[in-house]
């Protein structure tokens, strides 16, 4: 049973984000949006809230976490989706392009992990109803890493292990830590340099033979954060139409 849910979505205004926005909304989650621009307007008057924040700026994000919990009552579930994408090759990427690549996906993540778990903790100790869901966007490159994206595989893979390490570490307290590794979804990530051969190449490297969407994205992040995934903890799994199987 899911519905009536504080539910955060970081980096919602955009891509596979609002797709899990929407999924929330319609099965009947209370939504709030941190992203570095506004919910485009179908989605903005339905949701409790919008913070805009750079989640690069770290003092800035912890903050407007803790305004996303003023504004919802109660942390229930928590939905990283913001990151970007750099194609370099390895001897040209330029040393400042791997630490804005980590700050905005690894360190984010990390920061949102332990901002939701430290709010989720004491809910559960004020309240005396203990648990929470948190839910980190890595990537099929966690795994396998993918030519040019040195600096974008690295930060998701450490992505799936701070995941792996709060799953952990807040088990006993209810809280699950869950992490889904997307194959190709066709969003603006990477739409700059996308030619239709490279959709073609990527689609015949599925099984199902079609590149994947937010909302077949969004639907597994609702699974996760549902009861249904209630002995699941500490999983990256992948939503790649069977181009990774591991
Ligand atoms: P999009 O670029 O379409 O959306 C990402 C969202 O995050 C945008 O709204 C973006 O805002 C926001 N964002 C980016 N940087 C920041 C920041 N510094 N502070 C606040 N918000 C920020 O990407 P996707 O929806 O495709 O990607 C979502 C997640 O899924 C990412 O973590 C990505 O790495 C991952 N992923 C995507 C895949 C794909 O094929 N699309 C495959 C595997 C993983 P703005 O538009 O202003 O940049």
């Amino acid at each position: 049973m899911t519905g009536g849910r504080g539910v955060l979505v970081i980096g919602g205004a955009g891509g596979i984000g609002r797709g899990v926005v929407a999924r929330f909304l319609a099965d009947g989650d209370r939504v709030v949006v941190i992203d570095r621009a506004p919910l485009p307007g179908d989605l903005g008057g339905a949701v409790a809230g919008e913070i805009v924040c750079d989640v690069a700026d770290a003092d800035a994000f912890c903050v407007a976490i803790g305004e996303a919990e003023a504004l919802l009552g109660r942390l229930d579930a928590v939905v990283n989706c913001a990151g970007i994408l750099r194609i370099t090759p390895v001897l040209e990427t330029a040393t400042e392009e791997w630490d804005l690549v980590q700050a905005v996906n690894a360190r984010a993540a990390f920061l949102a992990i332990r901002e939701a778990g430290r709010r989720m903790i004491a809910a559960g100790e004020r309240t005396g109803e203990p648990g929470g869901s948190i839910v980190t966007i890595a990537s099929m490159a966690a795994k396998h890493g993918a030519a040019e994206e040195a600096a974008y595989a690295a930060s998701k893979a450490a992505v799936v292990a701070t995941t792996r390490v709060a799953a952990l570490e807040w088990g006993r307290a209810g809280i699950r830590v869950n992490a889904v590794c997307p194959g190709y979804i066709p969003t603006e990530m990477g739409a700059d340099t996308r030619t239709p051969e490279d959709v073609a190449l990527w689609e015949s490297q599925t099984s199902l033979g079609r590149l994947g969407t937010p909302e077949d994205v969004a639907g597994v992040i609702a699974f996760l954060c549902s009861p249904d995934a209630g002995y699941m903890t500490g999983q990256a799994l992948n939503v790649t139409g069977g181009t990774v199987m591991h």
